[in-house]
């Protein structure tokens, strides 16, 4: 099998999909890794490090995506790189495959197999193919940190012979991955944190982080597999005049929340932002599916009454590094359970094929994608 890992062309992206280590490892199990030239270097991985790994390197992308059997990317590949693609072959990176039927209808028109790395089953057994949860937890760390650096205060509690400082106050909105990870950061910088969660269940988890949990004493939401499926209207409300307090008191507000196939929740209405101390700082992690704070915009940073509101929708390739070591294993562990050096296996009622394969052999064949697209 050819594998081929091309140069990321989304801006803001430092990301690449697979690291040496990972080429190293694929190589000995008979994979043949053809990467564009400098597709590593904003991660550190220079072209002489892949080589040494068994790499081949390519000065220019298109002879090697059309003999390639695999593409393997961090985002969707563009409209041209799918035109350059072999008929039949296939590709693997994050999707969002219902936000994109161009790149569908491409691909049904050449049998492109599309696997969606966001579409790879939350189940025990995937956890290492889940790149939406080792991006995520990077993503939470660093909203920590920006929010951290914009603030004009620091987090600890600290005693001097000039007064004492008392420690900065952070409100985290969803304890899930993001959320969880933006708690331990927090509390490891001295912070007092402050959590709500739809999930009861989260309770636990934030307290053991040390996380004080807020909770709110109503009925109305719905879960599934460890995600919010439905809150309702009466919920949001109850947890709006809960949180309308603490937020006034926060310095820093870190919003996580997803319900998921859902636009993202709005939490932090225009009222409340006005209602926050001068200085302080929202960082809105939901920005990319429309935001939890009502005024956060897309990739800026505005300062709205006095409030500096962080929109960055691509934390993890902040931390391009780690970021792509993980996700070279994530999606590394996902052709490995599809494929071996001779081919794919094409065992479609498989639960991690099933939920990733998006197209197929010319036909859209992910029932979830199909369902959003009718
Ligand atoms: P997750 O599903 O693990 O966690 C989301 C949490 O939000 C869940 O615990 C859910 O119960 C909670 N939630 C839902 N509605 C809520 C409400 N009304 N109030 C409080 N909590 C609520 O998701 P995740 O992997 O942690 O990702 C969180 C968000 O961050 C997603 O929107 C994701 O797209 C985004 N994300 C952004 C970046 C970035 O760079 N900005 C990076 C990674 C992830």
């Amino acid at each position: 099998m050819k594998l081929a890992i091309l140069k990321e062309s989304k801006v803001p992206e430092r990301r690449v999909a697979l690291t040496p280590d990972v080429v190293k490892s694929l190589s000995k199990a008979g994979f043949t890794c053809g990467i564009e030239s400098g597709a590593g270097v904003e991660s550190g991985f220079y072209d002489n490090v892949y080589e040494d790994a068994g790499a081949i390197i390519f000065p220019d992308k298109t002879p090697m995506l059309q003999d390639a059997d695999v593409l393997l990317k961090v985002n969707a590949p563009t409209p041209e790189e799918l035109q350059l693609m072999r008929d039949g072959s296939a590709f693997i990176s994050f999707l969002y495959a219902y936000t994109v039927p161009e790149l569908l209808s491409i691909c049904v028109q050449k049998k492109i197999s599309a696997f969606a790395m966001d579409a790879v089953p939350r189940i025990s057994r995937a956890q290492k193919m889940d790149a939406l949860s080792s991006q995520a937890n990077l993503g939470g760390y660093k909203a920590v940190l920006l929010g951290a650096n914009a603030l004009g205060k620091i987090f600890p509690l600290m005693m001097t012979a000039a007064g004492t400082i008392t420690p900065a106050r952070v409100l985290i909105f969803g304890a899930g991955v993001a959320g969880l990870q933006a708690i331990a950061t927090a509390k490891r910088l001295g912070a007092v944190v402050e959590v709500t969660d739809v999930r009861p269940e989260t309770k636990e988890q934030v307290e053991s982080l040390g996380g004080r949990f807020l909770e709110v004493q109503a009925e109305g939401v719905q879960t599934e597999g460890g995600y919010a499926k439905e809150v309702s209207a009466e919920y949001l409300q109850k947890q709006k005049q809960l949180i309308t307090k603490h937020i006034a008191d926060a310095d820093i507000v870190i919003t996580t929340a997803l319900v998921i196939g859902k636009k993202a929740p709005v939490l932090v209405t225009a009222q409340m932002v006005e209602s926050m101390k001068p200085g302080s700082v929202i960082v809105d992690m939901a920005v990319e599916s429309g935001g939890n704070c009502e005024l956060s915009e897309f990739n800026r940073t505005v300062v709205k009454h006095g409030v500096t509101i962080i929109g960055e929708s691509n934390l993890p390739a902040m931390v391009p590094v780690n970021a792509s070591e993980l996700y070279a294993k994530n999606a590394s562990t996902l052709l490995l359970h599809l494929a071996n050096k001779d081919g794919f296996k094409w065992e479609l009622e498989e639960e991690v094929t099933k939920g990733s394969l998006i197209t197929h052999q010319g036909e859209l064949v992910h029932q979830f994608t199909k369902e959003i697209l009718a």
